[in-house]
């Protein structure tokens, strides 16, 4: 196992982009289609996922970033991992709310990453292992009308349970492409 960079490498790039577009039309970087996503589907997308997140973690170049502001896999892995937990967090929320309209707050993902970069591989694969069918399980619990229970952002950002889940699919299939995995 390589050893971690020894030196800090800065923050990424911020994305402060807000991608609720993605709910209503294909993302023209990594393909995702909302038209052809299945809520009832999100489970076995997130285990393929796992797999292929942990399979991108063995590449010698895991920890390397490709171009200065952008992460490295291994950063990318950190980031889906968190991803998962704050997903399945605010699934889980609307859940409790048994339809009633429920409000979570807009997460900063660029605080969040600022320790990624050393991170090691053999602890972030067993974590997003555990962060990816967690959330699997977690998805696979709402049936029929739950998925049009409602949700807000703390930005104002409406939600149902369906456009979470295709929120979040997609954000887990962009960072695949992301990555090239
Ligand atoms: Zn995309």
């Amino acid at each position: 196992m390589p050893p971690a960079s020894p030196v800090d490498p800065g923050p990424s790039t911020p994305d402060e982009s807000d991608w609720t577009w993605v709910l209503t039309r294909p993302c023209p970087d990594c393909g995702f289609d909302p038209d052809d996503f299945r809520a009832d589907g999100v489970p076995a997308i997130l285990r393929d996922a796992a797999g292929r997140f942990v399979a991108m973690l063995a590449r010698t170049d895991a920890a390397t970033r490709p171009a200065t502001g952008v992460w490295s896999p291994l950063e990318y892995a950190c980031h889906v991992g968190d991803v998962c937990d704050v997903m399945r967090g605010r699934l889980e929320l609307i859940v409790a709310g048994e339809g009633q309209l429920v409000r979570f707050a807009d997460w900063d993902q660029d605080n969040a990453a600022t320790a990624y970069w050393r991170a090691e591989p053999a602890q972030v694969r067993d974590r997003i292992a555990t962060a990816f069918e967690s959330a699997a399980q977690a998805y696979a619990v709402p049936t029929g009308d739950q998925w049009s229970w409602p949700a807000e952002r703390s930005n104002g950002s409406p939600f149902t349970a369906a456009t979470l889940a295709t929120y979040f699919v997609h954000d887990i299939h962009h960072h695949l492409w992301d990555v090239s995995a």
